[in-house]
């Protein structure tokens, strides 16, 4: 059932809707669980619209196995998606960094507001997010260290590679996942992939852990997958961030999600001017290459890799 939860009217006679597809058994009662799928908050983040197709086709192929309410949100910032844009666009504001928005706020507050209106209620939300065009990610989970005991064993039951618990509670503040979380619906944010395209494995993976965590719930009939063993880091220093130290054209060595070994080459900064190499990216330590750069053109301080050190991180 395709139901539009906001409605503004814009300035040449066209009109911004968010819209959502609802899910649900012909008899709700009190006691109906309730998930919402969100994604599309940055515009240029396209993984989760595989995600939502995924799950939309698997919930209209199985009317029988509905026992919850599964909301589908595709399109969070529906003009950012229409046209690329990352924020929304005209006020070039990151949507994702003012939660919980009002109605007495400027557009993009007002669309906030709505959003955390019509998602309140739910017991579970997942936001899928995609990177952007510059970084490459695994799919993983990332959780506020505030919130990490009980998302962090529901996140588990997505069957993903990592799970990422952050201690910046001062930048998370305004997201939407912290606004959720704070009004008790348990929300879990899912990176991976690419800004502006679309990686079908990540995407296939993830629906299916989707319906894994919905099974769990309650909120669908199906036989629970076996899920693979999740790594989980709860320590900042797990994570080792590699930063160019020249500005180039950066080449990959290493495939994404390898592990990688103390002193291995990870990659090179070139000079196609000079035909030389500039810079030799190497492993700090041995562990997961979870991150990878994308995007080729890079500065001094542009981020080429992120790597979860092996043995700090718990296999749980
Ligand atoms: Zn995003």
């Amino acid at each position: 059932m395709i139901e539009e939860v906001f409605n503004v009217k814009l300035p040449v006679n066209e009109t911004l809707t968010l819209k959502r597809n609802r899910f649900c058994p012909e008899d709700i009662t009190t006691s109906t669980k309730r998930i919402s799928i969100v994604t599309g908050i940055h515009g240029d983040e396209l993984e989760g619209q595989y995600v939502c197709y995924l799950l939309g086709k698997w919930l209209n192929e199985h009317p029988e196995h509905i026992k919850g309410i599964i909301d589908i949100y595709p399109s969070m910032n529906p003009m950012g998606i229409d046209s690329i844009t990352r924020g929304f666009p005209f006020y070039d504001v990151d949507i994702n960094r003012i939660f919980p928005g009002s109605t007495s706020e400027f557009l993009p507050g007002q669309l906030a507001n709505a959003i955390v209106e019509s998602v309140k209620g739910s017991d579970y939300a997942i936001d899928i997010h995609a990177s952007n065009i510059f970084l490459r990610e695994l799919p993983q989970v990332r959780i506020s260290k505030l919130f990490a005991d009980t998302l962090v064993p529901l996140a588990e039951k997505l069957g993903i590679d990592f799970i990422w618990v952050h201690d910046a509670v001062t930048v998370l503040e305004s997201t939407f996942s912290h606004a959720m979380n704070t009004l008790g619906t348990q929300t879990l944010v899912v990176e991976m992939g690419v800004g502006m395209r679309i990686t079908k494995s990540y995407g296939q993976g993830l629906s299916e852990g989707i319906l894994n965590l919905m099974a769990h719930a309650g909120i669908i009939e199906k036989k629970p997958m076996r899920v693979c063993k999740t790594a989980v880091s709860t320590l900042n220093s797990n994570v080792h961030f590699i930063n160019a130290s020249t500005s180039g054209i950066f080449v990959p060595t290493l495939e994404h999600n390898v592990i990688a070994m103390k002193g291995e080459q990870l990659g090179e900064i070139i000079d196609p001017l000079l035909g030389c190499v500039k810079e030799s990216i190497l492993s700090p330590c041995n562990g997961l290459l979870f991150t990878i750069r994308e995007y080729p053109v890079v500065y001094e301080g542009s981020l080429i890799a992120r790597i979860l050190e092996e043995n700090k991180a718990e296999k749980q």
